[in-house]
């Protein structure tokens, strides 16, 4: 177990900011992640259905965003 922490520590040099662990995974999104790995934004995206877990846009994204929009409009 201890070798495997080890391993991971010896891949990130210590000049390089650790940047795929803390991102959001959202396509094309450059924020540092805050909640179950995407930022605050993509969040909510993913809780409205928008993208999925891995930050894939969804199909229906462009007629889903639309009414995601409409619905934080209203709130
Ligand atoms: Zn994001």
């Amino acid at each position: 177990m201890a070798e495997k922490k080890q391993e991971k520590t010896q891949l990130v040099p210590n000049n390089v900011v650790s940047l795929t662990d803390n991102r959001c995974k959202a396509e094309g999104c450059k924020s540092k992640s805050k909640k179950a790995e995407f930022c605050e934004e993509h969040f909510n995206w993913f809780k409205a259905g928008l993208i999925t877990k891995e930050g894939k846009y969804v199909i229906d994204f462009e007629k889903k965003y639309q009414h995601y929009l409409a619905s934080k409009k209203v709130a």
